[in-house]
């Protein structure tokens, strides 16, 4: 069943507009990757779905219409997100930050101190203590905490060490296989993507250019749009 899809979705930063036509659709237990070059639309893409900026076009979750809600409604219809840059509360506790995010479902304190065991070792610590890999846990484990339909994670690995980032991997990979958790990721390594992924969408100028499963991605398609 399709949980989130967008058809031709346009989206301005004041009277600066950023998308121009954005087509993707996710299914239940799905991931999808989204790809392109810096400023292509990526971000401005889940700044709309996360309804932190006015668009137009066709956007629904789980067949109702996103357009009309505010982010706060948005996520409470089960979107969660692990935002470029990784905000949590650097004075609460780890457990304080999780807890603060605490929405009944599966995902509880102990299943997300069991998906990232670092942060079950500092729970009792500040997070403004942690490092940037652990904050990123911290982001990831609390947007879990909310019980999130579709989990949405912006650049989750971004200036992490390659040990970290494959921590960070090795649980987007648990998520998808033991929990069936339908995501959408943004990331610069293609090779990682194509071991998480299902499918895969290339925006270019804020339009979708390229939409398919991700094994169909070839080396040409990728030199033509990625550059890589
Ligand atoms: P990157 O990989 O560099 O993060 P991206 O694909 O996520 O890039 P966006 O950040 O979505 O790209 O940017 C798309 C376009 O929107 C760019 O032209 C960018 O300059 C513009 N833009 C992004 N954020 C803002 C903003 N807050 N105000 C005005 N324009 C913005």
């Amino acid at each position: 069943m399709t949980l989130l899809e967008l058809e031709g979705v346009t989206a301005s930063y004041g009277a600066s507009q950023a998308l121009f036509g954005i087509d993707l659709r996710i299914a239940e237990g799905e991931a999808l990757a989204v790809m392109g070059r810096n400023g292509m639309g990526k971000t401005t893409t889940v700044r709309t779905i996360c309804r932190m900026i006015p668009a137009a076009g066709r956007l629904t979750f789980d067949g109702q219409d996103l357009a009309a809600l505010s982010s706060h409604r948005a996520a409470r219809l089960g979107i969660g997100l692990v935002p470029e840059g990784r905000r949590c509360f650097r004075d609460l506790t780890v457990a304080e930050n999780l807890l603060a995010a605490a929405r009944p479902g599966h995902w509880d304190l102990d299943r997300a101190v069991t998906l990232f065991p670092r942060l079950g070792e500092r729970q009792r610590q500040r997070a403004a203590l942690l490092s940037g890999g652990e904050q990123q846990m911290l982001a990831m484990a609390r947007a879990l905490m909310t019980n999130p339909r579709l989990l949405i994670l912006d650049e989750a690995t971004e200036g992490l060490a390659p040990i970290v980032r494959q921590e960070i991997w090795a649980a987007i990979a648990r998520l998808k296989s033991e929990s069936g958790m339908a995501m959408m990721v943004i990331d610069k390594s293609l090779a990682e993507l194509r071991g998480a992924c299902d499918k895969a969408v290339i925006l270019e100028r804020g339009r979708t250019v390229w939409s398919d499963g991700i094994d169909r991605l070839t080396d040409e398609i990728s030199q033509r749009h990625l550059g890589v």
